[in-house]
């Protein structure tokens, strides 16, 4: 009696695991009212997922999806996984908690335990994928971050991290001892020769990007003023380039983002006071700008502003500034600084491409099919055969109404739905 109840059971859960596989390798019907693909928009389509991937996209009636499981999504846009360009998972928000103090008061297993949150909410946000730009002190918990969520052991998206960032001796923070104590620092410092060394350190320990700050706010009168030469991102850029790695440079000013782009970086990261010259050669040079409206905005609120109220100079520079990359034609990357305000509220640097200029459609493009091509990830930020089968519903139409990609109906991760309202 007892040997045919566990036989029972053995059957059963036979049973059951089937029934799960049968379900995972089953194929995937989805039917909204739109597909965003990455680069247009159309209406009626359909599309088919099994497994990982995407095998289908076009219109309903051309689909052949004998089998599959339907999944209606009644009033909403399919598009890509969004990528955001930006991010600090090991970061919270500065009104919550200033940065000086995350650095330096905050237990590296308290950052991780929070970051874990962030994951979650990033992807939960429809966004599928991030680069990771800088632990802020807290070392390579961002590779950790990416391998828990690979391993299953966390919900978040794909992670592309850049491990500790390095910065030149002397330039970076918190700087809250006086100058006879060795201080910790929100990045790794290197100059010179070491900086080859530390290149390669970092990689070794699993960046993915290797983050560099060009300027910094070291300034004679805490303004931002450049910090490697010309030729340490050079040989910065050429040690990466080496191992397959990119450059993200951090530059606010024009002459740290024009090194930035002599030196051959992939993107420059801010460029609150770029001028037209610089963006010219940023174009010419084919160097992608993440503009990082939400940041800006976010810190301008901190300080006591309000939206409605004149707008600080910090904000009109940046609103000129970006209108000065648009105008130059240089490649756009979605990108937020999110962590500097809440995870999970990434659309926000959406609300703000649009408010300063940018059409919604390309804002979109931004943040799928431009971000998968500048970082160079071809499978995925577009919707058609054979790439990854990230996916978000959103309800409305975010090609008319930007905010629209607020109202998340539906996460589609690597085939498996997440999150379904
Ligand atoms: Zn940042």
């Amino acid at each position: 009696m007892r040997s045919f109840s566990i036989r029972s059971l053995l059957v059963l859960c036979a049973l059951l695991s089937a029934s799960v596989l049968r379900a995972q390798s089953g194929a995937l019907l989805l039917r909204p009212d739109r597909v965003f693909d990455g680069t247009d928009l159309h209406e009626g389509w359909a599309v088919l997922v099994r497994d990982s991937l995407i095998v289908a996209a076009g219109p309903a009636s051309s689909i052949a999806a004998a089998g599959a499981r339907v999944v209606e999504l009644p009033g909403t846009t399919l598009m890509p996984g969004m990528i955001e360009g930006h991010s600090h998972l090991l970061l919270h928000p500065y009104n919550e908690t200033p940065w000086d103090d995350q650095v330096l008061r905050e237990p590296q297993a308290l950052r991780v335990a929070r970051a874990t949150n962030h994951a979650r909410a990033t992807l939960m946000a429809g966004f599928t994928t991030t680069r990771d730009l800088g632990s802020e002190g807290a070392g390579y918990a961002d590779v950790g971050l990416k391998l828990a969520i690979q391993q299953g052991i966390i919900p978040g998206p794909r992670v592309l991290a850049a491990g500790p960032a390095i910065v030149t001796t002397g330039s970076y923070g918190p700087r809250v001892l006086a100058p006879e104590f060795p201080s910790p620092r929100g990045a790794q410092e290197a100059d010179g020769d070491e900086l080859v060394r530390v290149v390669r350190e970092q990689i070794g320990g699993g960046a993915d990007w290797v983050k560099l700050y060009a300027d910094y706010r070291w300034g004679a009168t805490d303004t931002s003023a450049t910090t490697f030469t010309l030729q340490e991102l050079r040989t910065a850029v050429e040690v990466a380039a080496s191992a397959g790695r990119p450059v993200a440079a951090h530059a606010s000013t024009p002459e740290g983002m024009r090194r930035s782009a002599l030196a051959g970086v992939t993107t420059i990261e801010h460029g609150d006071a770029g001028t037209p010259e610089v963006f010219r050669l940023m174009r010419e040079r084919g160097v992608a700008l993440c503009p990082t409206l939400a940041a800006g905005h976010a810190v301008s609120q901190y300080r006591g502003w309000r939206p409605g109220q004149p707008e600080p100079p910090r904000i009109v520079r940046k609103r000129a500034s970006f209108r000065a990359a648009l105008d130059a034609g240089v490649t756009i990357v979605f990108g937020g600084d999110v962590g500097v305000f809440a995870h999970g509220d990434n659309a926000r640097e959406f609300e703000l491409m649009v408010e300063y200029g940018m059409r919604p459609l390309d804002a979109l493009r931004s943040a799928t099919s431009v971000n998968a091509r500048v970082f160079n990830l071809r499978d995925r930020g577009e919707i058609r055969p054979g790439l990854l089968a990230d996916l978000v519903a959103v309800t409305g139409d975010p090609t008319r109404t930007i905010s629209a990609t607020r109202a998340v109906r539906m996460v589609m991760l690597n085939g498996a739905i997440v999150r379904q309202d």
